[in-house]
């Protein structure tokens, strides 16, 4: 028996309390973790602040973004040993090992399932010192194992990163050795900007409306090819003047959630440019029409322009995200968590107060 710490949320708004159980050993095929690190995604900031319709269940376990020691295996497990350190994802398999999606002939794109499920949304997060993972999670899931040595505060990093990978991929050939915009300076641009350094792009310019931010992140992730810009009316003509020898960014990355991202976005495609649509944009009125007119003749097909997007993560994004992190291709990882961003599991609320600040990159709650 190991006791297991759970820290449940018990309602929107609410506290986490303490509940203490008994997990027995893992059965066959499953897998006993401990957990490391947890990393506070602002989704889990949005969980507490206003819900989701996905949480059926309440009290409940939030949070996503773990990384992971395995304690202990069930009879038939070959891919884990106990002392491994893994990393996990956020979105899941259904767990119907038939499933065209999900299953073991599946295509793996898990979050285009119907029965479509996640990490601290339908499925138990990691708020929680312990867990054991089923059977289909083991064989099937989003779960990696990480070289002996990794950093149990960078291998939690894995999801976050594994989503911004996705939209990055999606396309072939955009980034290395060409010009990246990002627009906004929050966790998914910084996750961006170390990307594009780890894969060679040319150029990567960053725009954003608060300067204070964008100097931190400048500052701490920019080198020799990272310029910054304001976000105000001269915006477009500034990119686009960095952009040179080229006319067009080759890739634009909208990762600030609200219509001017989008608004701005499109004014920066020319002749080849991938648009990667991010971040969603969700309000209390749920998620509002944000219109924009395309010629498919002379801008898609003459100028190759191309309008994307992905959502989450499957085992694609997954495995790109663990071979930055165990190759060390991301080593300035843990310069987005400042030394008020890092909070043990009793401080789980404080910890997702930080993370709603605006001054915050990135808040991990230590287990060890
Ligand atoms: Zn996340
Ligand atoms: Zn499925």
């Amino acid at each position: 028996m190991t006791t297991c710490r759970n820290y449940y949320l018990d309602r929107v708004g609410g506290e986490f309390t303490a509940v203490d159980e008994q997990l027995p050993a893992p059965g066959p095929g499953e897998i006993l973790l401990r957990t490391r690190r947890v990393s506070v995604c602002q989704s889990d900031v949005v969980i507490h602040k206003v819900g989701l319709p996905r949480i059926k269940r309440w009290p409940a376990l939030i949070l996503h973004e773990a990384s992971c020691t395995v304690e202990a295996v069930g009879d038939g497990v070959t891919k884990f040993s106990p002392g491994d350190l893994v990393g996990l994802g956020c979105d899941i398999p259904c767990g119907d090992r038939d499933c065209i999606y999900c299953g073991d002939h599946g295509t793996g794109d898990w979050t285009s399932c119907p029965k479509t499920q996640a990490t601290g949304h339908e499925y138990p997060g990691f708020a929680r010192s312990h867990a054991i993972l089923p059977k289909w999670f083991v064989d099937l899931g989003p779960i990696v194992k990480f070289p002996p040595g990794t950093d149990p505060a960078h291998a939690c990093h894995l999801e976050p990163l594994a989503c911004g990978l996705e939209g990055m991929t999606r396309v072939n050939n955009c980034i290395e050795n060409r010009v990246v915009v990002l627009i906004g300076a929050g966790s998914q641009s910084t996750y961006a900007l170390q990307c594009c350094q780890a894969m060679g792009a040319r150029r990567v310019i960053m725009v954003n409306r608060g300067a204070e931010r964008l100097n931190r992140v400048l500052r701490d992730f920019g080198d020799q090819r990272t310029v910054g810009v304001a976000w105000d009316e001269h915006v477009v003509e500034r990119v686009q003047e960095l952009c040179r020898p080229f006319n067009e960014p080759h890739f634009v990355m909208m990762n600030a959630p609200c219509r001017e991202g989008y608004e701005l976005s499109v004014k920066l495609m020319g002749y080849g440019t991938v648009l990667d649509a991010h971040a969603g944009v969700k309000g209390a009125g749920g998620k509002p029409r944000i219109a924009h007119e395309v010629d498919l003749n002379n801008q898609v097909h003459y100028q190759l322009q191309c309008y994307q997007a992905t959502h989450g993560s499957t085992m694609r994004g997954v495995a790109l995200a663990a071979k930055l992190i165990s190759e060390r291709r991301l080593p300035k990882l843990s310069l987005m968590t400042g030394a008020d961003e890092r909070f043990r599991p009793d401080q789980t609320l404080a910890a997702i107060r930080r993370a709603s600040s605006s001054d915050s990159l990135k808040v991990i709650i230590d287990w060890d």
